[in-house]
């Protein structure tokens, strides 16, 4: 299977770039990198497989935070990205038929027609947390 060139999140389609070398934005060699503004994604090729879904769960995990509604101090978004993707990572691969039944359902659902995809929380019910209590609240209505 070859490696996605494009995807798409909130109906916005964004290239996913394969180099040689990637840079963060420190200048350092880095496994995959997304830009804060317009979500393009650069990975590293030829990592072993385990570890470039890893790098593409991870950047995906930035692209959702850059996006969504969900909101927490912006210290904590590196820390999120590392600490969830190995795990989701982890989680596919130990549970192959999950993850192919949500596949073929959603894949059903579109095919289908006759479903659509539950869109993103509102901001205005999106949760945050304080981070010097580290609590979770909602955030005010505005
Ligand atoms: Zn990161």
């Amino acid at each position: 299977m070859l490696p996605p060139k494009k995807h798409v999140v909130n109906n916005e389609t964004l290239p996913i770039k394969w180099k040689k070398r990637v840079k963060s934005d420190s200048g350092d060699d880095c496994l995959g990198v997304v830009d804060d503004e317009s979500n393009h994604m650069w990975i590293r090729k030829e990592q072993a497989p385990i570890e470039e879904c890893d790098t593409l769960i991870h950047e995906l995990m930035h692209i959702f935070w850059h996006t969504g509604t969900f909101r927490l101090p912006d210290d904590m978004e590196e820390s999120t990205c590392r600490n969830f993707a190995p795990k989701f990572v982890r989680h596919i691969q130990d549970n192959p038929e999950f993850w192919e039944y949500i596949s073929e359902k959603i894949r059903h659902a579109y095919s289908s027609g006759t479903s659509k995809p539950r869109t993103s929380t509102p901001a205005s019910e999106a949760l945050s947390v304080s981070a010097t209590s580290g609590t979770e609240k909602k955030k005010p209505q505005s």
